[in-house]
């Protein structure tokens, strides 16, 4: 039977049974169309304001079915899509009618403690490299929610508690399996298609697929000294301004990101502040436990915490304890800036808006980053805000739709009004769906270089669903 997809001219077109099963036959995984078991875990992304039907999905198991999707996406013009993690905010990876290439399924992850490197399929999340790299007390940097796929990650960049130490993702990046839009297997590393390594490390899906990603690894754990300290958010106008010198100062091996919202009903604090604001020191120190006791002291010495839990931990439950804010299936909108630094009146800002957050699951995070990722130059890799020292992002999180503009329209004017003491340039992978016209900025003087690689690997910009570069 024929299927009707989505072509990338926004028109359709039937494929004809005959053809579907060609291709049926030389897939290790499975061609799912709607209705098929597998479609919908396919379609399926973590922020549920995304509900998109393609017309057909390839569950890869390997690069050959990657380059067999691609071909029939090719030679009929399909709309296509890739999916690894599920976990960007944008929501990219489905689209609707088109043809989803779902890597989910394709999770190996292979640590060779000698060599300190590891070999991570696309469908791998940070739960499943961090658990295997870990065995082994090894590690690269990766995010704060074990659940996000590692590809999406590192294409966008990626950061999070040892970046202060050890670097974006995408500096621990070796080398990458890529298939490109004419459907050729090609190896990107500092010795081979140069340029298009230089592209993949930022440049998010414009240029081809990842069948595989080498990385590498750090000596790491497997217990790391991190926690949370809580205090009331009425104590922040004394406490951020404290903890902005703290920041500053603070050695590489010490990460502290800030986490602005209602209390969670967390076994260790008093059930009276369950559902009141709270501001919240997220520690983590990558390194000598004695060291880290002293790094983390001008921290705990601030003001009257609720709670302080800041104790050595395995560094994979680390990694996992946002995991169940950030559960897949709620409603999600996202707003983000930079800043090199954190003037007194952004606080002020930001804190107005604290005050009156649209839905209890919604929060205010400030990355804290710099260390060793500030000493890459800027030109470096395509991810160019390496002076950045803090990332704000403006997680808007509700459940039922009748919120959605409410939801939408209080990030938004937390993002206008914060915007003056921003440094303009954005975190690619926090970029909702509706900013395509910030993708230059976000790039800065990097995109210039990222179009031209774009023209040559993707002319037709048969990888569109993304944020997107333009073929130069
Ligand atoms: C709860 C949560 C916490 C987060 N925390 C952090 C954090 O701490 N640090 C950080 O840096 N980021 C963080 N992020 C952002 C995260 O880096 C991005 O959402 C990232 O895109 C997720 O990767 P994914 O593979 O799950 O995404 P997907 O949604 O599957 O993919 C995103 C896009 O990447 C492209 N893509 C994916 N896989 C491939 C591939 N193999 N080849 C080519 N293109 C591909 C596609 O264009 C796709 O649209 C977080 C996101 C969430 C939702």
């Amino acid at each position: 039977m024929s299927v009707t997809v989505q072509t990338m001219d926004a028109g359709s077109k039937a494929i004809a049974g005959e053809t579907l099963d060609a291709l049926r036959a030389k897939l290790r995984g499975s061609l799912c169309v709607p209705g098929d078991e597998g479609y919908d875990p396919a379609r399926t992304l973590w922020n549920a304001m995304v509900d998109r039907r393609p017309g057909l999905v390839v569950r890869c198991l390997g690069a050959s079915d990657v380059v067999n999707a691609l071909k029939l996406a090719r030679e009929q013009k399909l709309l296509v899509a890739v999916r690894g993690g599920g976990h960007n905010i944008a929501g990219m990876a489905v689209c609707d009618g088109g043809l989803l290439i779902d890597l989910s399924l394709m999770k190996s992850v292979r640590v060779d403690p000698a060599s300190r490197t590891a070999r991570v399929e696309p469908g791998a999340t940070l739960a499943d490299f961090d658990k295997e790299a870990q065995a082994f007390a090894l590690a690269t940097p990766l995010g704060i929610n074990s659940t996000t796929g590692v590809a999406g990650l590192t294409l966008g960049g990626g950061f999070g508690w040892t970046t202060r130490k050890l670097g974006l993702t995408v500096d621990n990046l070796l080398s990458a399996d890529v298939v490109t839009a004419d459907g050729k297997l090609v190896r990107a590393s500092q010795d081979e298609n140069e340029d298009l390594f230089w592209a993949l490390r930022g440049g998010g899906g414009n240029f081809g697929v990842v069948t595989s990603f080498e990385f590498k690894l750090h000596p790491l754990g497997p217990e790391v000294l991190s926690g949370l300290i809580v205090h009331p958010l009425d104590q922040a106008r004394e406490l951020l301004p404290a903890y902005r010198r703290i920041a500053k100062e603070a050695p590489d091996e010490l990460t502290v990101w800030v986490v602005m919202r209602k209390a969670p009903p967390l076994p260790f604090l008093p059930t009276e502040w369950h559902g009141k604001e709270v501001l919240v020191f997220a520690v983590c120190y990558s390194g000598d436990m004695k060291a880290g006791e002293k790094a983390v002291q001008p921290l705990r010495a601030l003001g009257k915490p609720i709670a302080d839990v800041v104790s050595p931990h395995p560094f994979t439950g680390w990694q996992a304890a946002f995991d169940p804010l950030l559960t897949p299936g709620a409603r999600n909108y996202w707003k983000s800036h930079d800043f090199t630094d954190l003037s007194d009146a952004a606080i002020g800002v930001v804190l107005d808006a604290v005050s009156n957050l649209p839905t209890p699951e919604c929060e205010v995070f400030l990355a804290h980053i710099g260390g060793a990722m500030a000493r890459v130059p800027a030109d470096a890799t395509p991810f160019p805000n390496r002076d950045a020292h803090f990332i704000m992002n403006v997680h808007t999180r509700w459940r039922d739709k009748a919120q959605d503009q409410a939801c939408v329209a209080w990030a938004r004017r937390l993002f206008e009004a914060t915007a003056p003491f921003a440094s303009g340039s954005v975190y690619v992978n926090f970029m909702p769906d509706d900013e395509g016209d910030r993708v230059q900025k976000a790039y800065g003087p990097n995109y210039r270089r990222l179009a031209q690689i774009k023209r040559r690997y993707d002319p037709d910009n048969l990888f569109r669903m993304n944020q997107n570069i333009r073929p130069a």
